[in-house]
């Protein structure tokens, strides 16, 4: 579904190497985390494959179902079938959240070359879809995340990630700032999209977040670079040692 190979990028602004050569493949079906401590990268990486401003790959790829990703507009990724949520999802003041969905899922039938839905259908889904995340009626009127609280705004990201039906969806650190029950909304909404076509990277600083969503690789990141790759139980050595050991042990 997402191949990584051998990702260099430094920022576009100053000469500073963030990542040092990712490598990682994400397959149809499967959840992959990636856990790692404060500036090892995680966030940039999600940013670069979503085609943010201000980075500069210096080296390597990345390809979306055999499709090179990097050279695309951000809205190709996205026509492509690639999702990210975002640990700081943008507040849009002015848009009603539910005409901005409208308009994604739209824009995003066309480039696959299908039909509009038509309003009834995406009146009857979304108000579905809300109801599961919690998200009453009027949160979906209202400007896209303007005034939502943190947790809101979390819910909100799945909501757009289930009405736009993505093949590849990345989430970075979408646990960030949620109580306990929002965080089990979330991710009872990520599970519900878990499917044999679709693929999942989940960022997290927490092993908590892997108890609701359960991931069936886990990678860790330092430094710019996966340094160790294993399966659930290395999110739990994670938690009980923290990532000292690891990078030690990788030096
Ligand atoms: P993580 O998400 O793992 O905490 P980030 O990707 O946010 O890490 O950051 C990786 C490193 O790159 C950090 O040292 C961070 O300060 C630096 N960095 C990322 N983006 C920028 C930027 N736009 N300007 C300056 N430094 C940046
Ligand atoms: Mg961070
Ligand atoms: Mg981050």
């Amino acid at each position: 579904m997402l191949e990584i190979k051998n990702l260099h990028v430094k920022l576009e602004e100053e000469d500073k190497q963030i990542l040092k050569g990712v490598n990682l493949t994400v397959e149809a079906g499967k959840v992959h985390a990636i856990m790692g401590p404060n500036g090892s990268g995680k966030s940039t990486l999600s940013y670069v494959l979503s085609g943010r401003d201000g980075y500069e790959v210096t080296e390597g790829s990345a390809t979306l179902l055999g499709e090179e990703i990097l050279d695309m507009e951000p809205e190709e990724r996205a026509a492509a079938g690639l999702f990210l949520a975002f640990q700081y999802p943008v507040e849009i003041p002015g848009v009603g959240n539910m005409t901005f969905l409208r308009t994604a899922v739209n824009a995003q039938r066309k480039a696959r070359g299908e039909e509009e839905m038509s309003s009834t259908d995406f009146l009857k889904t979304i108000r579905a879809k809300a109801a599961e995340l919690k998200i009453d009626a009027d949160m979906l009127k209202r400007p896209v995340n303007v005034g939502f609280s943190g947790g809101e705004k979390k819910r909100n990201e799945i909501l757009q990630m289930a009405m736009l039906e993505p093949k590849m969806c990345i989430l970075d650190e979408t646990d960030s700032g949620l109580d306990v029950d929002a965080m089990k909304l979330v991710s009872d909404g990520v599970n519900a999209l878990r499917d044999e076509g679709r693929g999942f990277l989940v960022i997290t600083h927490y092993q908590r977040l892997l108890d609701h969503i359960k991931p069936d690789v886990v990678h860790i990141m330092a430094d710019g670079r996966i340094i160790k790759t294993g399966g659930p139980e290395l999110a739990l050595e994670v938690e009980t040692n923290g990532y000292a050991d690891l990078i030690a042990e990788e030096a």
